[in-house]
């Protein structure tokens, strides 16, 4: 029956029927007006509508609507994971819209492969319901994050997941051991580093072009009972940078758990200034404490240390405290909590909360990442943070260290030059004030800026518009990407929202 799609290039409503019908789905299929979310997404900047919403029961429905769409001269298909793309990288207008969610109880278990526990995840599950299984089931957590955890398996690792783990651990596209994959040819394949590997570091970061990732093997540790969350303020830039580039490359037992920073505005606005850095409500940052020499924006440094209950209270005061006497922070504005490992890996899921019960969770979200080089972090800092975003960005404007070689480059992920590079990641919330379109182009003159003062930087969830500008993007490694491509998606069914290739016959 599918066979007979391929001579069909009908109007939408035939293909609806026919397709529907021959697909002979475990899962089902939704189109005309009940599709709900597949046009949408967390950024709120696009909107555009599918032909059909599928939700799988598994791989077999997935490779079956992939073949499908195959056989036809024009339908793309997009895996929706939890849709917390910015630029509607998980639409396809027009196309088939597959909600990896309704997959997410597949495949779950724990495994032990070379004396090192992995458990084996469905591509569509959440980050927040595998740590919540791994630790009430095992006591064993995976070893690198996102800071959310809504977010879906096959959503994060087709870009790289990080956190301020990924100085220790690399992106939790370092953290993956085998992937089962539906390529763009409808094919189900077991993929490692040594089995179908192209496939596997493809598909690492790769956006979704080469195949949806059905299963993951993600590696574990034993997880700890509690962290002590502490938050130090700067108000010199290079001593900033230089403490958290100390942390993130000393050996394991003597640094932090957890490293990560971020910018704030030098003023007493609720959203963006001191009042968004102390831990908890009893803390007070007092504005005294400041030095007179400080600039518009001052820098904080966040850092985490893991403890088991077992661990003797003095111990860690002590851990903590030989740390932090090498740092140079000011001294009297120094903020810290104990909270539960789950408190803390769950914390964003709180300001969710929030947000959503103040209406800006699901207002627009110009948000805009990069990866900007060390050698180009402090000109960064001088223009856009000193001067561009002085006054906020109405959310976190997060910046830290990440090591590049934690990270594998045969993967698809591209990556400024030098081991040192920071995460930029200006997470705009959209109250009163300027517009979004305001807010978009301001993103664009800050990558224009980086272009025009030759910075060494790459986007990380990269969107851009143009063959040119992806070519751009990828530099050296754009024809491996494209011969990627041509393996393992020749007609370019996959992830159209990324607007990379056009769907061929
Ligand atoms: P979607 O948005 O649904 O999909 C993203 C892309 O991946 C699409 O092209 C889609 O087609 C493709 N895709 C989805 N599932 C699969 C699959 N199974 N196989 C192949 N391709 C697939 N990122 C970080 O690295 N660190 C963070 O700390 C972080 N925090 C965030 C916080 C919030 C509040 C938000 C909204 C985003 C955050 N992100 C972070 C970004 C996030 O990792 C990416 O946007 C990610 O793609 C979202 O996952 P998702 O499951 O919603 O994917």
């Amino acid at each position: 029956m599918i066979a007979c799609l391929g001579r069909i290039v009908p109007s939408a409503d035939a293909d609806v029927s026919t397709i529907s019908q021959s697909l002979d789905l475990q899962g089902s299929f939704e189109s005309g007006g009940i599709m709900g979310v597949a046009g949408k997404d967390f950024g709120g900047l696009y909107s555009v509508k599918p032909l059909a919403l599928i939700k799988p029961s598994g791989t077999e429905d997935i490779a079956r609507v992939v073949k499908a769409a195959a056989r036809t001269s024009h339908l793309t298909v997009a895996a929706r994971g939890n849709g917390h793309s910015i630029n509607g990288q998980a639409m396809a207008a027009g196309g088939l819209v597959i909600d990896m969610r309704s997959t997410e109880e597949n495949h779950f278990k724990l495994l032990t492969i070379d004396g090192s526990p992995c458990v084996d995840v469905s591509g569509g599950a959440l980050w927040e319901d595998v740590l919540k299984r791994c630790v009430s089931m095992f006591g064993l957590a995976p070893r690198s994050w996102t800071d959310y955890l809504s977010l879906t398996v096959g959503g994060t690792l087709s870009n790289a997941g990080v956190s301020g783990q990924a100085f220790r651990y690399g992106p939790q596209t370092s953290n993956v051991t085998e992937l089962e994959v539906v390529t763009g040819k409808g094919e189900i394949t077991v993929c490692s580093d040594t089995q179908n590997s192209e496939l596997f570091f493809g598909a690492l970061g790769g956006l979704g072009q080469f195949g949806i990732i059905t299963r993951a093997r993600v590696k574990l540790q034993p997880a700890p009972d509690m962290v002590r969350w502490i938050r130090l303020v700067y108000s010199e830039f290079e001593e900033f940078t230089r403490d958290a580039e100390f942390l993130v490359t000393r050996e394991e037992a003597e640094s932090f758990d957890y490293v990560e920073g971020f910018v704030f505005s030098n003023s007493d606005d609720p959203i963006n200034g001191w009042p968004s850095v102390p831990l908890d409500p009893d803390h007070d940052f007092n504005p005294v404490h400041i030095p007179q020499s400080a600039g518009p924006v001052l820098y904080c440094l966040e850092v985490a240390l893991h403890y088991s209950h077992t661990d003797h209270p003095s111990t860690i005061q002590t851990a903590v405290s030989g740390l932090l006497e090498r740092l140079g922070f000011i001294r009297r504005l120094k903020f810290q909590v104990n909270v539960s490992y789950m408190e803390f890996l769950l914390r964003v899921k709180r300001v969710e909360e929030h947000a959503k019960a103040n209406g800006i969770w699901d207002s627009p979200h110009p948000w805009l990442n990069i990866f900007v080089s060390k050698s180009s972090i402090v000109d960064f800092d001088r223009t856009v943070f000193k001067k561009m975003l002085k006054d906020g960005v109405g959310g976190p404007m997060l910046i830290y260290p990440l090591l590049r070689s934690k990270w594998d480059d045969r993967t698809s992920v591209v990556l400024p030059e030098g081991e040192v590079f920071y995460i930029v990641a200006l997470l705009r919330f959209v109250r009163k004030g300027p517009s979004v379109e305001k807010l978009v182009a301001q993103n664009h003159e800050i990558v224009k800026w980086c272009n025009k003062e030759g910075l060494d930087f790459k986007l990380y969830l990269p969107h851009y518009q143009s063959r040119e500008e992806w070519k751009r993007h990828f530099g050296k490694q754009w024809s491996r990407f494209v011969e990627r491509k041509f393996s393992f998606d020749p007609m370019a069914i996959l992830a159209p929202g990324q607007k990379i290739f056009k769907r061929t016959h």
